[in-house]
């Protein structure tokens, strides 16, 4: 997809007003969540499961503002979490829905906790289905197994691939006829599958083959299949009717409820980050906008991934005639956002608007430097703005040492 089409699907609910006209008046740098796109995201995802009978969760670790749920609630039939804390944030905040759990390997000192919050818990390997499953199903949960289908999608993003080589998630075909008892087979009520990332249908197709292949001899012993995240089903350009066809496939093939659980897909392009310039340097031919907001503190994943993010009103670009490269103010010669041309000079106090923003940000930002974590603010359908968080130097001390907000959490 080019850059002009991503802008242009990340500033679809600004509905063309700018972002001085929208945001001027609020402190930088702040997340801005905003309900017109959720909502979008909701109805393209509820549509799936509507003509399918699939079951769509939010997976948490991707966006866990919970002031939103209520909003997702009306779409989505549940939320899916990495382990405990996610789980508690689901059942507390989408009560009303399913919560499922995958975690690479449970705490036995966290797990009659984690019983309190989940209907489904997923296990990554046959041990730890032996160590939790009975106790798991004598609760009431229903339980599963990640299995590995080794069907590698991605080129080149080890780090995304969970059927990369030597991969700890998932159990593999081999491992499972080396370690799956008769006993631990009849503890299973589904199985799940984790293997895409910002993917589009045709890899789900081809996963499905290798699950086929590998596993097709179970399933039909199943009661469900959770086939993950990384579907990106709102993206512009996604065949949604391909997905259907093989939700559909697999639920009429071997009897069971399919689960989808994006992370990404459900609040795609459903935030923003705005910040402001705080200075312009020069090195050699080089421009560089000092901002108030930083990639590595604010923006990881445009380091981790890495990507350049969608910014309002320019290109990513290093030729026109007026780029700069945009950078955080923290000592990390590397917090670089990208490289972005404008149509005007950027000035001191200008205000930049990233877009895309709601997803791997708000969760996974840090105060490295000690940054500042920025407020999060609601964008609601009327256009209104409610400030949702009050961050504080306290938000930096307090995960660092003694004080008030850890004893007292320690005393509940
Ligand atoms: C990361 C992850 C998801 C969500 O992935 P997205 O790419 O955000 O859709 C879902 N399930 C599991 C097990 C994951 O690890």
């Amino acid at each position: 997809m080019s850059g002009e089409v991503k802008t242009r699907a990340a500033f679809r609910s600004l509905k063309g007003k700018s972002p001085n006209e929208l945001f001027g008046d609020l402190p930088t740098p702040c997340y801005i969540i905003d309900e017109a796109a959720l909502r979008r995201n909701g109805e393209i995802l509820s549509s799936v499961m509507r003509r399918t009978g699939c079951k769509i969760l939010l997976a948490q670790k991707a966006f866990c503002n919970y002031d939103l749920y209520p909003l997702l609630s009306q779409y989505l039939s549940g939320t899916e979490a990495s382990g405990l804390y996610e789980a508690r944030l689901g059942k507390e905040n989408m009560p009303q829905g399913e919560v499922h759990v995958f975690c690479g390997a449970y705490r036995d000192d966290e797990f009659a906790q984690l019983l309190d919050y989940t209907d489904h818990i997923v296990f990554n390997s046959p041990r730890q289905l032996e160590k939790f499953g009975k106790w798991a199903k004598d609760c009431g949960k229903s339980v599963g197994l990640r299995i590995n289908p080794e069907c590698s999608t991605q080129d080149g993003r080890e780090i995304y691939d969970p059927c990369a080589q030597g991969s700890r998630l998932g159990t593999t075909r081999s491992v499972w006829d080396k370690q799956m008892t008769d006993g631990l087979i009849s503890l299973l009520d589904g199985l799940h599958f984790h293997t895409l990332c910002e993917q589009n249908a045709d890899a789900l197709e081809a996963s499905i083959f290798a699950v086929e292949e590998k596993f097709g001899d179970i399933l039909s012993r199943m009661k469900w299949l959770n086939m993950g995240g990384g579907h990106h089903i709102t993206k512009e350009g996604y065949d949604v009717s391909r997905l259907e066809k093989w939700i559909i496939y697999a639920q009429e093939k071997w009897g069971l409820q399919v689960y989808l659980e994006p992370g990404e897909a459900v609040a795609l392009n459903a935030g923003y980050l705005a910040c402001r310039v705080l200075d312009i340097v020069e090195n050699g031919a080089a421009r560089i906008a000092i901002l108030d907001a930083s990639a590595a503190c604010h923006m990881p994943d445009v380091i981790e991934m890495p990507y350049t993010p969608p910014l309002y009103g320019a290109i990513s670009d290093s030729t026109g005639e007026n780029h700069y490269r945009l950078g955080g103010p923290s000592c990390l010669s590397g917090d670089v956002i990208g490289d972005y041309s404008f149509n005007h000079v950027l000035r001191e106090g200008d205000l930049l608007l990233f877009g895309d923003m709601a997803i791997y940000t708000t969760c996974k930002n840090n105060t490295f430097n000690g940054m500042p974590l920025p407020n999060i603010w609601r964008r609601s359908e009327n256009g209104q703005l409610e400030i949702l968080t009050n961050f504080g130097y306290e938000d930096f001390k307090m995960r660092l040492g003694k004080n008030s907000s850890v004893i007292r959490e320690k005393n509940l």
